[in-house]
């Protein structure tokens, strides 16, 4: 059996993530049987509906018996919470993973759960939408993606290289780091954008001189591109900024200072240093697809 096959793969929570990883494990044939849990009965109606699991179960204990492979698909919060309810259903030797964006809390709430006849090899697909839900998935998401894995020091390596392969089949490239280094990555690359968007929302929101309709209408303008991720679920962001809250403020706090740096440039009409800046950062930009 190749090392990208899985027997029975369970996933736990149906949105987004969830969902595309269930029909881009059929597209690869990566299983044999995908079986799903949910908690609320409208998401599990609609995954019966929707056939991108093969079985659609009541309870996660349920999901996970006899799984070689449990991913677990809720926001981060909510990842110990989840873990507990199935440890005690697991299957011996199964790898147990996740798709959490922030990695230190996740296992930090996972790992204490599990028993020790299981494999536990974090990892986050760095793919996704600003919509959620299980009508939102679909098998293209990781097409070209990274998937970073965050082993354990003390992880079995053939399960970490197991996991790989699975993420490969389902179309993404793969990498490792630690979690640590995952979470500072993210911060820059994720985290702290998320928050200025969402913040530039609010900024728009609150102003008495310019008017929603004018927002609205006059958005292309820079607005909307820039906001555009701002239209993503408040849960998994509100979670993703409570358990990276260091990283976050490290990297908040370097904004706040390069934006104070543009701001007295502008206020003192130093054109020489906006134009070097922003040829700088242009380059470093045009260098990214
Ligand atoms: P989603 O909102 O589309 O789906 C979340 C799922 O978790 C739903 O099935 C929901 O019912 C379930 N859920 C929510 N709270 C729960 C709880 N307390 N207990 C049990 N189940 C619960 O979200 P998503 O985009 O699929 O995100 C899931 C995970 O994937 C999150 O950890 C997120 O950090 C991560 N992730 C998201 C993206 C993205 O861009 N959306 C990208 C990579 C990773």
């Amino acid at each position: 059996m190749s090392g990208t096959h899985f027997r029975r793969v369970a996933l736990i929570g149906l949105g987004l993530i969830g969902s595309s990883i269930a029909w881009a494990t059929r597209r690869a044939g990566a299983a044999d049987e995908i079986v799903g849990y949910a908690r609320s009965a409208q998401t599990r109606a609609t995954a019966r509906k929707l056939g991108f699991c093969h079985k659609v179960v009541e309870s996660p204990a349920e999901a996970v018996e006899d799984a070689d492979l449990v991913i677990v698909c809720v926001p981060v919060g909510a990842c110990g919470a989840v873990t507990a309810e199935i440890a005690g259903s697991l299957a011996a030797g199964a790898i147990v993973s996740d798709v959490g964006s922030v990695k230190t809390s996740v296992i930090a709430q996972m790992a204490p759960h599990l028993p020790a006849n299981v494999h536990f090899v974090p990892a986050h697909p760095l793919a996704g939408t600003e919509h959620s839900g299980p009508e939102s998935g679909f098998a293209e998401l990781f097409d070209s993606r990274w998937c970073i894995l965050t082993p354990l020091p003390d992880a079995d390596p053939h399960a970490t290289r197991r996991l790989r392969s699975y993420w490969e089949a389902l179309g993404a490239r793969t990498d490792e780091m630690t979690a640590e280094h995952h979470d500072l990555v993210l911060a820059v690359t994720s985290h702290v954008p998320h928050a200025i968007a969402y913040t530039m929302v609010g900024v728009a929101d609150d102003l008495q001189r310019v008017t929603d309709s004018e927002v609205i209408r006059y958005s292309a303008a820079g607005f909307r591109d820039f906001t555009r991720i701002a239209a993503s679920d408040p849960t998994m962001w509100r979670d993703v900024f409570l358990n990276n809250r260091e990283a976050v403020l490290d990297i908040l706090g370097r904004f706040a200072e390069e934006l104070f740096v543009v701001q007295r440039a502008i206020r003192t009409g130093d054109g020489d240093y906006l134009h070097d800046y922003f040829t700088r950062t242009r380059a470093i930009r045009r260098g990214i697809i």
